[in-house]
């Protein structure tokens, strides 16, 4: 089951999202990662493996970002790999995105986005979502 971590306030937001993360562990994850926002600019990081593998690779200093979102993936589709790890961007990279659960027509709304000239880089029915908004 995957866990979800939200932060937006004044603090630098990956150390909390980290925290969050770690504090949601229990309940069992095959990757983990996070996304956080500044100045209209994305910077993820994700691993495959352990929450410490994720904390090992974060160069904080470098991320002083007060918005982020952070997830830890118990895969249903695509393998547990850091290219199916969350956070998730649709083509322009201006859509970030976590999610917890299935999408059961994901197959379908995939096939229409490509029809639509969308590129995926996951295997996974979360990223449809991303694309579709
Ligand atoms: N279905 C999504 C995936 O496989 C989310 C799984 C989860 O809830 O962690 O990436």
């Amino acid at each position: 089951m995957c866990g979800i971590v939200g932060y937006i306030g004044k603090q630098a937001s990956a150390p909390i999202l980290v925290q969050g993360l770690k504090r949601l562990e229990y309940r069992g994850y095959d990757s983990a990662g996070i996304v956080v926002l500044d100045n209209g600019d994305f910077s993820r990081v994700r691993r495959q493996g352990n929450l410490a593998n994720l904390h090992e690779a974060i160069d904080f200093s470098a991320l002083p970002a007060t918005m982020g979102i952070g997830h830890t993936r118990w895969a249903t589709h695509g393998a547990p790999s850091e290219a199916n790890a969350h956070p998730h961007f649709d083509c322009a990279e201006k859509i970030a995105i976590v999610h917890n659960g299935i999408i059961e027509n994901y197959a379908t709304l995939k096939q229409f986005l490509e029809g639509k000239g969308h590129t995926f880089k996951s295997d996974t029915d979360t990223e449809v979502l991303a694309h579709l908004i």
